[in-house]
């Protein structure tokens, strides 16, 4: 009863709601990193607050689902479609994810763009406003508030004028650009603020970090020091936290029956021939041309590989406008848990070739499933997991199709020794830096923040 309550606040909440009738709903939740993350976290009482990813117009139905949700732990924030458009699909998605990877700002007709890029930046608001609305609804003294991701950047400034003494951490899973980049976004000083309202500012990498705290104090002005941003004597602190997987789920996994009986029916498959895989969104940041390119010279330049080799990529199709088709194609196209799991664990060559990445969990996801085969990881630079595994993999930069294409060939040759003394590397990694223990390190990080700052005081 006195472990410390946890309110983690996510655009998405982890699980997918199908209403069946007036007033019922069924739910599922869906086990991505952050969710077995938190699950292992027994020290904190994790509650989750964000949007179920459907429309609940009438009243009958918000109330149903607010019940079914409260067995999760959940707490439903409703966005309307209008919001949701503008907010979601439009400043998030259209302007906040591209800029952040380095794809620049949407450059259609001047003035509509400008004109939307308004309307869009308000609907953001609004809609951060409500999570702040919903969180404050909630909160009781002594509650930890865990802000998740782009979608949520003026929520931290929203918590704090409802209640300053409350602990308010930020966590970015996406790159943070560098501050030349960041400077031409229109909205830059205003979200760039309102994060700084936040105890604690985390990023994946050290440079997210360092590229963060130079947008505030070359845009705003502010004193960077080792620890954070500091404004007025009041500090943000600001720190990287490397996201690592639940690798025991995926070492676990591999000794299920179905994912014994998929290897060897996937061994049987592909007798004869090296796999490569690819495991991406389709996103334009995964850089899933680049690969293919890079395959197609690598064959072209060892046609004795033509026959003795395959490249599998699945591309998972995500954030299609239409809700009924993004259904369609989350149950259709994306593979499951276990059939993922067999896939990793036959795979000799796993390709990641992100144009840039926050972290880019396959790569774990992949070395956490290898430990029989011992295979080779082909890694963007450019994905934040290179910080990481850069040891064991080898890094390419997937823009250089000559070196993909050379680095593909290295690694389908590579003695076993050497696969074997990379492996050993990744795998001591992924299995030591779990998401789990970077759960805890975040909120007890935060924890410490607000005690400083007290005796700062
Ligand atoms: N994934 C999945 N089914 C698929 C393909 C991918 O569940 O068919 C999962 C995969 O296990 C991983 C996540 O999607 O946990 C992708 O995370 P990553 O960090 O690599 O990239 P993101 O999609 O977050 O940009």
């Amino acid at each position: 009863p006195c472990r410390q309550r946890l309110l983690v606040v996510a655009n998405r909440l982890p699980v997918s709601a199908v209403r069946r009738g007036e007033d019922s709903w069924s739910l599922e939740i869906s086990a991505g990193g952050l969710v077995s993350a938190l699950l292992g976290v027994k020290e904190f009482e994790a509650r989750w607050i964000g949007w179920a990813g459907v429309n609940v117009p009438d009243e009958v139905g918000q109330k149903a689902l607010t019940k079914a949700l409260a067995e999760k732990r959940c707490i439903p924030v409703f966005l309307d479609e209008e919001i949701v458009h503008q907010y979601y699909n439009g400043y998030c998605n259209n302007i906040l994810w591209p800029l952040f990877h380095y794809l620049g700002l949407p450059q259609e007709d001047r003035l509509a763009t400008t004109r939307s890029f308004q309307s869009q930046f308000a609907a953001y608001k609004k809609a951060n406003q409500m999570f702040a609305d919903v969180v404050n609804d909630n909160y009781e003294e002594g509650d930890v508030v865990w802000c998740h991701d782009y979608h949520l950047m003026f929520l931290p400034k929203c918590l704090k004028e409802y209640n300053i003494k409350m602990k308010v951490g930020w966590f970015l899973h996406t790159p943070f650009p560098s501050s030349e980049i960041h400077r031409t976004l229109p909205s830059r000083s205003e979200l760039l603020r309102s994060v700084l309202a936040a105890d604690l500012v985390g990023f994946h990498t050290y440079d997210y970090a360092r590229h963060f705290v130079s947008a505030c104090t070359r845009i705003l002005g502010l004193e960077g020091t080792p620890e954070g941003v500091e404004d007025q004597g009041r500090l943000t602190r600001v720190a990287a936290f490397p996201i690592g997987i639940d690798s025991d789920r995926f070492i676990r996994a591999l000794d299920a029956s179905p994912v014994q009986d998929n290897i060897r029916e996937l061994a049987e498959r592909f007798k004869g021939r090296k796999v490569m895989l690819g495991v991406d969104r389709l996103d334009m940041i995964k850089g899933i041309p680049q690969k293919i390119l890079a395959f197609e010279k690598f064959l072209e330049e060892n046609p004795d590989w033509r026959d003795k080799v395959v490249l599998l990529q699945i591309a998972v199709p995500t954030r299609t406008d239409v809700p009924e088709y993004q259904k369609l194609t989350s149950q259709d196209r994306s593979l499951d848990f276990h059939a993922l799991c067999a896939l990793y664990a036959i795979t000799d060559v796993a390709l990641v070739t992100s144009l840039r990445d926050g972290m880019n969990l396959v790569s774990y996801e992949f070395v956490a499933c290898q430990d029989t085969k011992k295979g080779v990881l082909i890694l963007s630079e450019f994905a934040g997991a290179a910080q990481s595994l850069g040891a064991g993999a080898i890094l390419v930069n997937p823009w250089n199709i000559t070196e993909v294409a050379a680095s593909i060939a290295q690694a389908l040759n590579m003695p076993a020794d050497e696969r074997e003394k990379r492996h050993k590397h990744n795998f001591a990694h992924v299995t030591s830096h779990t998401a789990q223990e970077w759960a805890e390190t975040f909120v007890s990080e935060l924890n410490d923040t607000v005690v400083e700052a007290k005796l700062r005081t």
